[in-house]
């Protein structure tokens, strides 16, 4: 298999990581008067609300924060492209040829039950 025609890079797809134990996003702020930072949290991000809302309560003029939702992303090889249709050959356009005969003839079948 020739991977010659595959520009330098393009071999390759970005995707949002998804699965078991993999947070949709991960959710922190911080305040824009101080150091405080609050703690992260997987999937929600009421409890970084509460936490800006109970730091401007012990902090009444910092009322700015940073809000951040973080992703897993992953880069993985892309899919093997399908093969051109204009790929010369027998067997290449064979094995389609055999099957559409096979539906053709099962369509043909099934149409004398369906109009009796
Ligand atoms: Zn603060």
């Amino acid at each position: 298999m020739s991977d010659t025609h595959v520009v330098r890079g393009a071999d390759r797809v970005l995707i949002q990581e998804r699965g078991p134990g993999v947070p949709e996003g991960i959710h922190g702020a911080e305040c824009m008067s101080c150091e405080a930072v609050s703690p992260l949290f997987d999937d929600d991000s009421l409890p970084v609300a509460v936490w800006a809302l109970q730091h401007s309560q012990d902090q009444p003029d910092h009322t700015l924060f940073l809000a951040r939702t973080e992703r897993h992303w992953r880069v993985v090889p892309r899919p093997d492209d399908p093969p051109p249709p204009s790929s010369p050959g027998p067997g290449f356009a064979g094995p389609a040829f055999v099957g559409l005969m096979c539906l053709l003839t099962a369509l043909s079948g099934l149409l004398p039950a369906l109009t009796a």
